[in-house]
């Protein structure tokens, strides 16, 4: 037998491109390596609400609104910028990776579990998947691949890429601490909290996740402990750690889309993430729904360059908006302590500038925050920030 495709991946990246192939008759298969769905999770689970404004996704599974947040300078003073209505959700990320999975079951997609994608061979009009399932190889046929195997890239690493940049994160899920504002999350930005990153809190359900990502050569655990010993124990004396949970973020994406003859990548494995915050989730869906689109297309004439085409078509949706993250994430990260705390002086000192980023700023679509620049610019303080310029100009290039 041969599929159409087989995605490898049940994440909700891989879900929802088999939700959607499976739609459009296309016969897929996914390959899940665990033995259920959504697990282990690793996730905060934000995600914006243009993501249930485009795509069919399970209102259920929201567990928290968000309005915005409090942005942490290094000496402590925040900046807080709420919107009048909700920017984002928290989801409960298993039950979110359940409920699309099922989606795409009940549409006709079948999954094939504890099942590990490990090999690849090509031929002249199918590709066959090595495959590991409980210890046994079995060998899948397929017409197209679809990689959404999340950040380790253990297939794309097995038939030769290389493992991008990345960060290594870790997230409690803790009682005990009443959030700032239930409406919004808290950032801590400074080499106390994060290097290379951030920290971060934000509510969940009726408790709260603390975590951090950090570059990976310094353990985050260190971060969030410190974090909880010199500055939470101020807030509650009455912190409980639930649960933990970590895993890796793709930074600096994207990174390869296409393995000819016929490999698509996307979600996690092509670095479809944010470089400023982590978040994958919207841009994830956003390439699974290009990648169905050109394997449909293909298997209608087999003509190969509605795969190649791919990575134009999703540089073309979302790649201004990553390459700007990765700007802003490398300018963040050439900032020493009093360089935030100068910023965050400024800021504060200008009202217009922190209203234009509350109405203007999404947390999706971060080029919005450029609409800060003409109030920022003509701003007397501005002088002040004259000497980051040059930053500035090398994370350009
Ligand atoms: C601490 C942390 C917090 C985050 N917070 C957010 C957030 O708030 N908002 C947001 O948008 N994003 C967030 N992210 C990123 C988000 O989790 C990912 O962008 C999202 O899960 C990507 O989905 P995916 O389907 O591409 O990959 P994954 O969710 O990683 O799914 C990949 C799936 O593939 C399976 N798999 C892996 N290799 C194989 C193989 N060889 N064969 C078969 N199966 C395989 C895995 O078991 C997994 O089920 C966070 C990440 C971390 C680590």
């Amino acid at each position: 037998m041969i599929w159409d495709l087989v995605i490898i991946g049940g994440g909700p990246v891989g879900s929802y491109a088999g939700y959607l192939s499976a739609k459009n008759n296309i016969k897929t298969l996914i390959l899940e390596e665990h033995d259920k769905i959504g697990e282990p999770i690793h996730c905060l689970g934000k995600l914006s609400v243009h993501a249930f404004e485009e795509f069919h996704l399970p209102k259920e599974t929201i567990v928290n609104n968000l309005k915005g947040g409090y942005f942490f300078s290094p000496s402590g003073e925040y900046l807080k910028l709420k919107k009048d209505s909700s920017d984002s959700f928290i989801l409960d990320r298993i039950l979110f990776d359940k409920i699309i999975a099922e989606k795409a079951e009940k549409s006709g997609c079948s999954y094939s579990f504890n099942s590990k994608a490990i090999g690849v061979n090509h031929y002249e009009n199918h590709s066959t998947l090595i495959v590991e399932e409980k210890g046994k190889t079995k060998y899948i046929n397929t017409k197209v691949i679809l990689v959404a195997e999340g950040a380790k890239r253990q297939f794309l690493r097995k038939i030769g890429l290389k493992i991008r940049p990345y960060l290594v994160s870790l997230q409690y899920e803790i009682s005990g601490l009443n959030p700032l504002d239930r409406e919004c999350v808290e950032v801590y930005l400074g080499s106390t909290y994060s290097q290379g990153f951030f920290l971060w809190i934000s509510p969940f359900k009726n408790i709260a996740k603390l975590g951090v990502a950090v570059n990976p050569s310094y353990n985050p655990k260190v971060f969030l402990d410190n974090f909880i010993r010199n500055k939470l124990k101020e807030r509650s004396e009455k912190i409980y750690i639930e649960k933990a949970y970590g895993g890796i973020i793709p930074i600096f994406g994207p990174y390869e889309e296409f393995i000819p003859p016929n490999i698509l990548i996307v979600g996690d494995a092509a670095g479809y993430n944010k470089s400023t915050t982590g978040g994958g989730i919207y841009f994830g869906l956003k390439g699974a729904e290009i990648a169905v689109n050109q394997i449909k297309k293909y298997l209608e004439d087999y003509n190969k360059a509605y795969l190649s085409d791919y990575p134009k078509l999703t540089h073309r949706s979302f790649g201004k908006e990553l390459t700007f993250t990765k700007v802003a994430r490398k300018f963040l990260n050439s900032l020493c302590d009093d360089d935030f705390n100068l910023i965050w002086s400024v800021l504060k000192e200008n009202d217009k500038i922190v209203k234009t980023m509350e109405k203007y700023g999404d947390t999706a679509y971060q080029t919005s925050i450029i609409k800060i620049f003409p109030n920022l610019i003509t701003s007397k303080s501005f002088v002040k920030l004259l000497p980051l310029i040059k930053t500035l100009i090398k994370s350009l290039l």
